[in-house]
């Protein structure tokens, strides 16, 4: 634990700003090394990706235009199912992983042949180590035989999965604080003030806290903290609307990209992608579309009930790819964002914040520095 602490501030060796997914995980992975964390996180008023998003573990065609991206997707992919039987082991929640393989479901040729084509692309940018297949619609019947007649085709990819995104939240949260991890929820964070041993960091409601290193989580909120130690992070909300339908029989051993049937045998319908600003609300127009179009895709739906609906927005960098990036103004302030916060979960828990502890450079992971905005 850092001594730097000043009267009335509580200390700890790494303060963490955001308590999401990509807080939470990084969390983890900094107490695995053996760092005293305390997470600063805004409380319930918060917008947070993380609790609505979509549940995928999602590899295929992530990283189609930065290998470096497809790689580290793949890296957590296999790093998932020891990540979450750990979580299994020190919480008992069952975070509902599959790994069993994905469909991207097309319902046009030209839909098909463009998915095709990029993930020929990543196979050959990969050499030949890029796991995938095209399958027409009686092939993909033989793995979901419930799809409409009106589907062209799939791309299929084996490494593709999901998750319970909520109990993956809730467990990696429990674990955190069981092992002596503190979760500060009393105000959003304002200021960060490097100082010569560390930071002092500021909530609008809650106490100070000194720490000798910070790493910033806070997903959106990223922006206005950032610049506050020499970095910067030029984020914008995107939104996705997402569509529950009651419990059904088991009929999707897969998930798919815009359908997936979750553990307790609900329909998760989803996403739009719209630039709306900060408007976290749904549509009925567009509602309405993603579920026209999941009724195409698996006509048993017509049937079935929705029994809830939210938006959600997204944190997306200007090119989609994640932000890694240590200050070299303060060193000991590090940010970490990415728009895959649930694919990218054992990755972060994992090498990520065992780069974090090093405090090493990494040059592989310059690719994800912000400047690749400016340049
Ligand atoms: C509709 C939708 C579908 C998605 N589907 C998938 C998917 O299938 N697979 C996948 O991998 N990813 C998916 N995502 C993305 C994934 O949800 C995000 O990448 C992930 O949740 C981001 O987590 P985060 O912790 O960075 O951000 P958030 O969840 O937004 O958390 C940020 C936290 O920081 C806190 N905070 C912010 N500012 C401050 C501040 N100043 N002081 C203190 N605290 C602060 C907030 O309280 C919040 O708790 C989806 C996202 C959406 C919206």
């Amino acid at each position: 634990m850092t001594e730097t602490a000043t009267p009335g501030a509580r200390i700890a060796d790494v303060c963490l700003i955001g308590g999401g997914l990509v807080g939470m995980a990084i969390a983890l992975g900094l107490q695995r090394n053996g760092f005293h964390v305390a997470v600063l996180d805004e409380g319930d008023v918060a917008l947070r990706a993380s609790r609505g998003n979509f549940g995928l573990v999602w590899v295929q065609g992530k990283g189609d235009t930065l290998p470096e991206y497809a790689d580290i997707t793949r890296l957590s992919a296999r790093l998932w199912s020891t990540f979450a039987a750990s979580l299994q082991d020190s919480t008992g929640v069952d975070i509902q992983l599959q790994q069993r393989g994905g469909l991207y479901l097309c319902l046009t040729e030209q839909e098909l042949d463009a998915r095709a084509r990029m993930l020929g692309k990543m196979h050959e940018a990969a050499g030949g180590d890029y796991p995938y297949e095209t399958l027409d619609l009686k092939q993909v019947r033989e793995k979901i035989p419930e799809v409409g007649d009106t589907v062209a085709g799939a791309t299929w990819c084996p490494e593709d999965g999901h998750v319970n995104p909520l109990l993956l939240l809730r467990a990696m949260t429990e674990r955190f604080k069981a092992q002596g991890g503190i979760i500060d929820n009393t105000g959003r964070v304002e200021t960060i003030d490097p100082r010569p041993e560390g930071f002092r960091i500021r909530a609008r409601a809650g106490g100070d806290w000194d720490c000798a290193r910070v790493v910033l989580c806070a997903g959106l909120g990223n922006r206005e903290l950032a610049p506050q130690v020499g970095l910067s992070a030029p984020l914008s909300p995107n939104r996705g609307q997402v569509l529950v339908g009651e419990r059904v029989r088991p009929f999707l051993d897969y998930p798919t990209g815009h359908v997936r049937q979750t553990g307790e045998g609900t329909v998760q319908i989803g996403d739009s992608k719209e630039d709306v600003g900060f408007d976290s609300g749904t549509t009925t127009e567009v509602m309405a579309k993603i579920a026209h179009r999941a009724i195409r895709l698996f006509p048993l739906l017509r049937d079935v009930k929705l029994v809830r609906a939210w938006g959600a927005l997204r944190v997306m960098t200007p090119d989609g790819y994640p932000i890694y990036q240590a200050s070299t103004t303060y060193p000991g302030a590090y940010l970490v964002t990415c728009h895959s916060g649930v694919t990218l979960a054992a990755f972060h828990e994992g090498p990520l914040a065992d780069w974090i502890a090093s405090d090493r450079h990494d040059p592989s992971l310059e690719v994800f520095h912000a400047e690749r905005f400016t340049l």
